[in-house]
């Protein structure tokens, strides 16, 4: 049963149909993305692929078979800066309420919606809220997820703690400077860390290298 939940994750990005968009309930619509996170979005691209695994799901005892990730040594350190105590209510007036949404309140955006997707250039990935810089541009891969990844965060510059959102455990991370949600990390990226850093592309900047990073939202 379980090798039936195998992903497939070596795909291009697909929609997935019209089953689950407008209309449905919120919970679901995080339990389709977290998912998708996990399993890659091709499991979901039709609705018959899409039953059938959830009825999977359903016949599975409600054990944690996808464990929290065992980060490598330099993937989230101790944290290198003082936290920024700040209101979340305060964010919500600098930020984009799409932004906001996925900074501080754990949402999820649509996979292939981020433009951060294709982008190859050399730079610094900065948090959206605080502009804390979390991940270099030699460190981006492309995962087939849908979703910015990277192998490895700038070292210390993430917290992480485990989220237990699904039936499963997974490793949420944030900024760490001002606690701004950024994505999960999953253990099913490329060697020789064996991380896929799955961000949301609204919780980041990019600034090219050529260019000074913006100062530090305090
Ligand atoms: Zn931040």
């Amino acid at each position: 049963m379980i090798q039936d939940l195998q992903p497939d994750r070596h795909g291009s990005v697909n929609r997935a149909d019209g089953l689950f968009r407008s209309g449905q309930k919120d919970s679901f619509r995080v339990m389709k993305l977290s998912i998708a996170k996990n399993y890659g979005w091709k499991y979901f691209m039709n609705r018959r692929t899409f039953l059938q695994r959830m009825s999977a799901f359903a016949a599975i005892p409600a054990i944690p078979f996808v464990f929290p990730v065992q980060l490598g040594a330099s993937g989230a350190g101790p944290v290198a800066i003082a936290p920024l105590n700040k209101p979340k209510e305060t964010w919500r007036g600098l930020l984009t309420p799409e932004a906001y949404r996925v900074l501080f309140e754990e949402d999820t955006e649509e996979p292939g919606s981020s433009e951060l997707n294709s982008e190859t250039r050399a730079g610094t990935y900065i948090c959206a809220a605080c502009h804390w810089p979390l991940f270099e541009s030699q460190n981006k891969y492309e995962s087939g997820s849908g979703w910015p990844s990277f192998t490895q965060p700038i070292s210390g510059h993430v917290g992480t703690k485990p989220d237990y959102q699904l039936i499963f455990l997974r490793t949420e991370y944030h900024c760490a400077r001002c606690g701004g949600h950024q994505g999960h990390v999953f253990k099913d990226g490329p060697p020789p860390r064996g991380e896929r850093w799955c961000n949301n592309g609204l919780a980041l900047k990019f600034v090219l290298q050529a260019e000074p990073l913006p100062p530090l939202r305090s």
